[in-house]
């Protein structure tokens, strides 16, 4: 262990102190009996006497989990980070028309003209703060994702049609927001329409807990229309004050780690993903272990296709680099070499496979389930 010294050391080996200093004299180590050790010196001294020193507890390094359920990071480094937003809501009540209208009316100065590409994920702006939106998660990515450990969405917006009112896939967002814990704001959408009514929807969601600020409750309850683009800034705001209700902090400083938001092979540069980084500044060079694969970011690029360096915590960016193509909701971290990457991702891989195998001799009603 670190931090012996030559006292400790010669009752663990059960032999006198001027013995063991003699020894170490022996092979050119000058030191005192209080002076401690490292680890080197302790192991070949104990080899000398016929003893396997190397009993330092081996850490799993397959278990990348860790890194997200104990918390690794350093208070003092705590900064407040952008919220991660999901949109969700029954068929045609508007959630793809929105998250069009943020797309294009939030491109920043000094981006303007770079090409937005679908990555899954990307950044709106409101008075020089951001916020991430995740485009991929309709119910099943949304279910699939959470089912592999990835809890990346801060805030549900739920989006609700004024002239259809409250439908089953409504409520089937409503308990994913629900057992996923995050706070609901509902968006009232085609408020424009012909026959919309906006009271009815409110009416109908108090039903499900969601009862808005003006009938006693704390749901936020957004009018707009996706489609003109109106209040759709008020409903930015309303984001924006939730997450500072949730006081969102990352801590910038530690090695990287996040989800991934979508991935797919690309016939020319291999497998590329979307990733979302939870804690810590991702790096191009970073090696890195995802799911069952790993890599070393070769490209980092935003949503305009903008070549990035570095990704700060609640950033979504598109990587290149992976060995192979990791799945929806994996998680990912940053190891401190290519070899440990390697290896966790290997590691991470052959369990992977026995896991296969095991599941594969006795049928359960979940593995029943999940392939039907
Ligand atoms: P999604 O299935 O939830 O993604 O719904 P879409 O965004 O595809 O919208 C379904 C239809 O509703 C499309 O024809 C949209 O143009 C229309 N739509 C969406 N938002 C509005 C709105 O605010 N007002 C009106 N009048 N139509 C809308
Ligand atoms: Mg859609």
């Amino acid at each position: 262990k670190v931090g012996m010294n030559v006292q400790d050391l010669s009752k663990l080996l059960h032999r006198d102190t001027a013995e063991i200093i003699k020894k170490l004299f022996l092979l050119g180590i000058v030191t005192n009996q209080n002076q401690s050790l490292d680890e080197d010196t302790i192991e070949i001294l104990a080899a000398d006497y016929g003893i396997d020193a190397k009993q330092k507890e081996e850490e799993d390094l397959a278990d990348i989990d860790r890194f997200f359920d104990e918390a690794q990071v350093n208070e003092e480094n705590l900064a407040p980070r952008a919220p991660v937003v999901t949109i969700m809501g029954h068929v045609d009540h508007g959630k793809t028309t929105l998250l069009d209208y943020l797309r294009k009316t939030n491109v920043t100065e000094g981006e303007a003209g770079g090409i937005t590409q679908h990555i899954g994920a990307y950044q709106a702006r409101l008075d020089g703060r951001l916020i991430t939106f995740l485009d991929t998660p309709g119910h099943a990515a949304f279910t699939e994702m959470r089912a592999r450990g990835a809890n990346v969405t801060d805030i549900t917006v739920l989006v609700v049609a004024a002239d259809d009112g409250v439908q089953p896939q409504t409520i089937e967002a409503i308990n994913h927001a629900k057992s996923a814990g995050t706070p609901v704001i509902v968006a009232v959408n085609k408020i424009d329409k012909e026959g919309a009514n906006p009271e009815q929807v409110m009416n109908q969601l108090m039903a499900y807990d969601l009862v808005p600020e003006e009938y006693g409750g704390s749901t936020i309850f957004v009018k707009i229309s996706a489609k003109k683009g109106e209040n759709i800034e008020q409903l930015l705001e309303m984001i924006l004050l939730e997450a500072d209700v949730l006081e969102l902090q990352a801590d910038p400083t530690v090695p990287a780690r996040g989800s991934v938001i979508e991935a797919r092979l690309d016939k020319g540069r291999g497998p590329v993903s979307t990733v979302l980084v939870q804690q810590g500044t991702l790096h191009v060079g970073d090696p890195v272990v995802v799911g069952n694969t790993y890599g070393r970011i070769r490209t980092m690029q935003n949503e305009k296709g903008v070549d990035l360096k570095e990704a700060k915590p609640a950033t979504p960016v598109q990587i290149t680099g992976l060995n192979e193509v990791p799945s929806a909701g994996d998680r990912f971290v940053v190891m401190a070499d290519e070899k440990s990457a390697r290896a966790a991702g290997e590691e991470r891989a052959k369990r992977a496979r026995e896991e296969v195998r095991n599941a594969g001799s006795v049928v359960t009603l979940d593995t029943l389930f999940n392939t039907m």
